[in-house]
This record gives C-alpha cells, structure tokens and sequence, in this order.
C-alpha cells in the first residue's frame, strides 16, 4: 500500500510502498477513503511547536518517532477484523477516532482518552491515515456512519469538528445577548460556527485577518464578522460586539490573539486556546481573580463526543462546512496550501 510518511522533520512527505498490515488480536484494519488534513499537521511535520522565548517542544519530545505516517482525520471501510475483535464488521462505513490512550490509566478507564497521558493518536504517535489503510487497536475506536453522511465529511468530524465541538462545550452558559468570539475562521473555526447553535445561545463573533475567510464564517451563520487588521483591534472589537464577550475560543493560539481575549474579556469570561502557533502569554495576576478569568485548554474530544457530533451530522442538523477534496499524492501540496493560508475550510485527501 502507498503511505506518506514523515522520514526527516521539516522534510515534505514521502511516499512509501509497504506491506498491507494485517490486524492482530483486537486490532482492525480500515481502508481509508478520505483523510482531512490539519493545521497541526504542519507543526507534526515540522518536528516542533514554538513555545515562545525561543523554546520549542519537540515531535520526539512527545513520543513521535520516524517514519510515521500523518493524518489523523479518517474516514473509510472495515476492511478486516483481528481474530479478537469486536467492531463494526467488514464493509461498514466508519470515521476513525484517532485520539486512543493506553487504554489502563484512570482517565482512560473513565473514557477521556484525551487526557492520558501516555496517548497513542494515530497520525500523531502511530501510522496514520494519509495511507490506503490504517490499522486501528480496537473496534471501539471504529465509529459507524450512516450512508447518507459523505465520508470526506464525515472524516472531518473525527479532528476539526470534534476539537471545534469540545471547545463549545467548554463554554460557560450563555444568554443570545452575550457573545462568543471565535478567533480564527479557518476549518476549526468554520466547524464552531455549524456546530455552536446546538451547544449556545450565545451570538458568534468571528474575527479573522482573511476577508475570504471571514465570508464563509457570514456564509454559515456567524452573526458579526471582524477583520483584526483594523486599528486598536480590541477597542474596536468590543465596541463592534454590541454586547458582552462571555466566551472566547483561540483556534489560532499565538501570542497576538491570545492577548486580544484577554483584552476584550469582560469579568467571568472563559477563554479557551485551541490553536497551537506558538508563543507564550503574560498575564497580569492580580487581574485573574477579580475579573474572575478562566483560561484553559481544549483539547480535540471524547469518543462519546464523536458519536454525539456524527448523530448531530446524521441528523442533517449541521451545515456542512466549506470542504474541498484532492487526490492524496498531493498531500504536500495541500499542507503547503494550508500553511500558506490559501485553504477555505478543510482540504480532505483521497487515495
Ligand atoms: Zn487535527
Ligand atoms: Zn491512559
């Protein structure tokens, strides 16, 4: 089978012929029909995460090791079951939750595989899905879709609209006079916005430097767009807002729009970063506990929160996101596209 694979950190993708694997025990082995790519699939190929003051994390830091293949948004087919396994059987349409843990500790056991702490993600830790196939530890991470969702679609559920989904639910609750802000209307961004009507109350501000991107948030439903090359961008934002910004999801995560929540919070919003461009923050203590701040991660999502987005999607109760879908020999190619932030939505590869 082809897979393309990181060889060297900071070196595009190559593609190499391997053997087809063959599932053991629990394992199941899915014929992968379309793979999103991911704005963390730059920071993975990369080989680092910039932490600000010249720090970085590396891939090897947390337990990538070469080669590996990339692309850990998945959809596809069973294609063949481990002599132990239970699952879905062969033939059936599934998208593949890639955010697997050890599957032993306490969070593991109390299904939020997110905060383990010796996590296998696939596309991340292990093989993932920019390959004709992967193969995944155990059927339940295997989720069933019904045949009218499109599997490029659905394949994006399993990163931008799970992380997108686990951010909103983070959220404090909302009346329709407060306000979200979302920053960045890239596809983390695009997924909030046809995700957030079924989680809050709240209007969504969506603020972008892309005037493309910023169409496709009106597009899909944001109330107030805002284009953050403005002057005083946080002076202007709030006053633009018309009303209280109670919550503010980060899906860039850099140190600009990190200091732009704080700016624009009012007292008792929750910030949530997502997004992983690199930097680091300084926040003025005494300011944390009389404004009554909340700033906290989020990352990606539950497999219960799949299973609960994937009947949102089957229920035709999302909007489909802006998504374009190109062969897989040009996955480079499409990382490059994305880093060069010439990509409206999600980019979804196909073998
Ligand atoms: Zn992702
Ligand atoms: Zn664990």
């Amino acid at each position: 089978m082809k897979s393309y694979q990181i060889v060297e950190w900071g070196k595009p993708l190559q593609m190499c012929l391997r053997d087809k694997p063959v599932p053991h025990g629990q394992e199941v082995l899915v014929k992968i029909e379309a793979a999103g790519v991911c704005h963390s699939d730059l920071h993975i190929r990369a080989g680092f995460f910039d932490l600000g003051g010249g720090r970085r994390l590396t891939a090897a830091d947390f337990g990538s090791k070469l080669p590996m293949t990339m692309g850990h948004e998945m959809a596809g087919t069973v294609a063949q079951l481990g002599p132990n396994a239970t699952g879905p059987k062969v033939g059936t349409r599934v998208v593949v939750y890639p955010w697997i843990g050890c599957g032993v500790c306490s969070h593991c056991l109390d299904e939020r595989d997110t905060d383990c702490e010796a996590q296998q993600s696939l596309g991340v830790r292990r093989d993932g899905g920019f390959s004709e196939y992967v193969l995944v530890p155990k059927g339940r991470y295997v989720v069933p879709v019904a045949d009218s969702l499109d599997l490029a679609l659905a394949a994006t559920y399993a990163c931008s609209g799970l992380t997108a989904y686990g951010a909103l639910k983070k959220m404090p609750r909302m009346s329709p006079t407060d306000r979200l802000l979302i920053i960045g209307a890239g596809g983390l961004g695009l997924a909030s916005i046809a995700i957030s009507p079924l989680v809050t109350d709240a209007q969504l501000v969506v603020a972008d430097l892309d005037p493309s991107k910023l169409e496709a948030a009106k597009k899909l439903g944001a109330h107030l767009v805002f284009d953050t090359r403005s002057a005083d961008t946080a002076a202007a934002l709030k006053l633009a807002a018309g009303g209280p910004i109670r919550g503010v999801i980060d899906f860039v995560g850099s140190r600009q729009t990190a200091e732009l929540a704080l700016a624009v919070a009012v007292k008792g919003t929750v910030i949530v970063i997502v997004g992983m461009m690199g930097g680091s923050l300084e926040i003025p203590l005494p300011l944390m506990s009389p404004r009554n701040l909340t700033i906290r991660g989020s990352h990606v999502g539950t497999l219960d929160e799949l299973k609960t987005l994937l009947a949102f999607a089957e229920e035709g109760r999302l909007p489909p996101t802006p998504l374009t879908t190109r062969p897989m020999s040009e996955v480079n190619d499409m990382m490059d596209d994305l880093d060069a932030r010439r990509v409206i939505g999600r980019v979804v590869a196909i073998p």
